[in-house]
């Protein structure tokens, strides 16, 4: 094995990333290193990116970036025993303390202190990555591989999309985002009857559609209320899941609920955003928000899912050699694509 890899690297403070050689990660006792097949472009990677605020307050220079992967496993740690080399795996990205009282009582993906792979350590744009055994998702070898490699994405949309229930429900969606798609095609696979999803794009309006969505909109020419009368809905909105971080977007939600509607709330607002809590209390509605996955129900549901027959693969636009990943990161800031997978290796 060689003592550098290929790795993509905020390599300088301001925009882009660089492909460099960088030294190979060394897999402690109770790691496992994985050999990176595939990798998804998160829109957390366009932040980074694009070296916004949040970036630049957040990520260090210098650090490889990536959390959505699929690949085997070629070294274990000398206490690890629940994998084995070979293991066709990928990564929960956020690696919590452990001690905490969330982490105590099982519920890890509540803890305060955890570190995101590809933000604040190591990450998956790589040939190789070490993670801890505590994060290993060991996968149905059967499932397409491009799909394994967004399981991180697929699960904020599956957190989201299953944490009401779903059942001859009229859900929203605002916002046709690759999370937003993978919603409409989740809450169709539960059984809800309306899954209406808005967005000011209408290529990925037509996105949503292909992946489930009975009805969209544009908002920026039609209003929900306007939507409701067109599929004869009278009350309302049962559940509400705001995937776009819009204010407007999740103004017009509030508005387009039903009384004791409920709404999971995944999109990241730019900053404080005002609503009308009248709206709230009269209606009597529950908000909820998501951060990340359910370590490890949601991935558990995930494969369920695919193996019941939900198909998200039309969620994923451009497959691409990891060297081109400047047309990957180019098409996401145009906005006419789906998910974005870069092929490390084949396997
Ligand atoms: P994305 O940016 O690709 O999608 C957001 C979509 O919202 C875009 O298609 C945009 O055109 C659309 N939009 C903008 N204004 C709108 C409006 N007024 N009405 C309806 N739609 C509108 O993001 P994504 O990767 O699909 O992720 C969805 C959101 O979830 C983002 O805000 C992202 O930051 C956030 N996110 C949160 C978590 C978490 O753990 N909470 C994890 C991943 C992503
Ligand atoms: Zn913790």
């Amino acid at each position: 094995m060689s003592t550098t890899m290929r790795a993509l690297v905020k390599a300088v403070d301001g925009p882009g990333l660089e492909m460099r050689q960088v030294p190979h990660p060394v897999c402690g006792p109770t790691e496992v290193l994985i050999k990176v097949l595939r990798t998804g472009i998160c829109g957390t990677d366009l932040h980074i990116w694009r070296w916004d605020d949040w970036a630049r307050k957040n990520v260090p220079v210098g650090l490889v970036v990536g959390h959505e992967f699929v690949g085997r496993i070629t070294q274990i740690g000398a206490s690890v025993v629940d994998f084995k080399i070979g293991d066709l795996v990928s990564g929960e990205g956020h690696v919590v303390c452990g001690h905490c009282r969330n982490c105590m009582a099982g519920r890890r993906q509540m803890c305060a202190k955890t570190q995101g792979i590809g933000v604040n350590r190591t990450g998956a744009f790589a040939d190789y990555i070490a993670v801890p055994q505590t994060n290993v998702w060991y996968h149905d070898q059967t499932l397409d591989r491009d799909v394994q490699s967004i399981f991180d994405p697929f699960g904020n949309a599956a957190h989201t999309a299953l944490c009401y229930d779903v059942l001859g429900e009229d859900v929203l969606i605002t916002g046709a985002g690759p999370i937003g798609c993978m919603a409409a095609a989740i809450v169709r696979h539960a059984g809800a009857r309306h899954v209406v999803v808005s967005d000011i794009n209408p290529w990925r309006l037509e996105l949503a559609r292909k992946l489930g969505a009975t009805a969209t909109v544009d908002a920026r020419s039609e209003r929900l209320a306007e939507v409701q009368k067109r599929l004869g809905m009278h009350e309302g909105f049962d559940v509400g899941l705001e995937m776009s971080g819009n204010p407007s977007a999740f103004r017009e939600m509030l508005s387009n609920m039903c009384h004791g509607g409920k709404i999971a709330m995944l999109g990241i607002p730019p900053g404080e955003m005002a609503i009308d809590w009248n709206q709230v209390i009269f209606k009597m509605l529950t908000v909820k928000g998501i951060y990340g996955r359910e370590m490890y129900e949601t991935w558990y549901k995930m494969t369920a899912m695919l193996q019941s027959g939900l198909d998200i693969k039309p969620v994923i636009s451009h497959v691409l050699p990891a060297e081109r990943f400047r047309e990957g990161f180019a098409a996401m800031e145009q906005g006419d694509c789906g998910k974005v997978v870069l092929i490390w290796a084949e396997g």
